[in-house]
């Protein structure tokens, strides 16, 4: 079975993610753990707390199926110490906050080099980063996202999450989630059944399939290979509508939340029912 959702704004209260959710007919959400564009932000009272689960359990939606993602301004591989230590304490609160919605995984993307480190040291770094808030939370898997390879960002080949895995010492709590549009703009041709096989087997083979959690599904304004991250809505970018048909009908997407981050809020319900469409 298929868990089709999309990212849902949380503003207002936590509490009021299910009920956006629930309100476009989503099976799965995502939505940020807090303003995503602010450092700090106040803890989830008890009472937050309590009504996003009474309510989660109200409209039927599982842990399994829910994807919170992290703010924009962590950089869990930031090549200065000061700021380094910003965003860790950052993740840290996120993953916590996770942890007391009874939550299970976590979605972030993994750093920039920002032109002033090495590579294979930024992803080292990267590597700690999630070694340290694993120490510190229970029960949330650290959930790295693919990009698109924009500017200096990292995680845009499998090898490079491979590398990050590889260092993560709780590998019981680690995870991938793959965004299509992301996909296709750092270079993996996923639009013919051909490409798509062949990336998804790649991903087997350098990553592992037990280690996806969750998948973004995008449109992309950006060509194969830009390395540009610009999100469409479904039909309008470059994907063509085939790829969106593969993921409905892949047997190993089932049971994963497979969450929408297209621009326009008002075509989710309608994005959401097209996917359901797809499936044969
Ligand atoms: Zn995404
Ligand atoms: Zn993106």
């Amino acid at each position: 079975m298929k868990f089709i959702g999309a990212h849902i704004s949380a503003s207002g209260g936590v509490e009021n993610a299910p009920l956006n959710a629930h309100a476009i007919r989503a099976k799965a959400f995502a939505f940020f753990t807090k303003n995503q564009r602010q450092w700090f932000a106040s803890p989830y009272t008890q009472q937050n707390i309590d009504l996003f689960k009474s309510r989660c359990e109200e409209l039927g939606y599982s842990p399994d199926h829910i994807l919170p993602h992290d703010s924009y301004l962590i950089n869990l591989g930031h090549p200065e110490e000061e700021a380094l230590k910003k965003s860790r304490g950052a993740f840290n609160d996120e993953m916590k906050r996770c942890e007391h919605l009874g939550l299970n995984r976590f979605n972030f993307h993994p750093g920039s080099h920002l032109n002033q480190m090495p590579v294979d040291a930024c992803l080292d770094r990267i590597a700690e980063s999630i070694n340290i808030a694993l120490e510190k939370t229970n029960g949330v898997t650290a959930v790295i996202e693919n990009t698109a390879g924009q500017g200096t960002n990292l995680g845009y080949t499998f090898e490079q999450i491979a590398h990050i895995i590889d260092k993560v010492d709780d590998k019981s709590r680690v995870g991938v989630c793959l965004d299509t549009a992301h996909t296709l703009a750092a270079g993996y041709e996923i639009r013919t059944r051909e490409g798509y096989d062949e990336t998804f087997s790649r991903f087997d083979r350098i990553v592992g399939f037990h280690y996806l959690k969750g998948m973004h599904i995008n449109d992309s304004k950006k060509e194969l290979a830009t390395r540009v991250d610009r999100h469409d809505s479904l039909g309008k970018g470059v994907m063509g509508m085939d790829m969106f048909s593969f993921i409905v009908n892949d047997p190993r997407l089932d049971d994963l939340p497979l969450i929408l981050e297209t621009p326009d809020e008002s075509l989710w319900a309608e994005e959401i029912q097209l996917l359901y469409s797809l499936q044969k």
